[in-house]
């Protein structure tokens, strides 16, 4: 069962969705599935319980730096060091060369 962060109402499922059954606000089932990482989490572990396979990973329209396939992966991660935000990181669906956003 779960209930409206909002108002306190019953909420109804709806495909991946909570729906509140008073002000229609909505909320991810499974808020881990935002495809952030926390520190914790090694980017490899992600990426090798999918090898050769479906990674979980959202898809985007971006071109590989090295084999300039159109399909690549992407995930955010928060960079260890320094004071950066979180960066997005793309990760190529056919060679596996992963890249961050910002790289030039
Ligand atoms: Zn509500
Ligand atoms: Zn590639």
């Amino acid at each position: 069962m779960e209930f409206c962060d909002e108002c306190g109402s019953m909420m109804r499922a709806d495909g991946e969705f909570w729906v509140c059954t008073s002000c229609e606000n909505r909320q991810p089932k499974n808020p881990d599935a935002n495809y952030v990482l926390s520190e914790e989490q090694e980017v490899s572990e992600v990426i090798e319980t999918g090898t050769g396979g479906d990674t979980g990973l959202p898809t985007t329209e971006t071109q590989c730096p090295e084999c300039g396939n159109d399909t690549a992966y992407w995930y955010m991660q928060q960079i260890r060091s320094a004071d950066e935000s979180e960066t997005r990181f793309f990760v190529c669906t056919e060679c596996d060369h992963r890249w961050r956003e910002d790289d030039h």
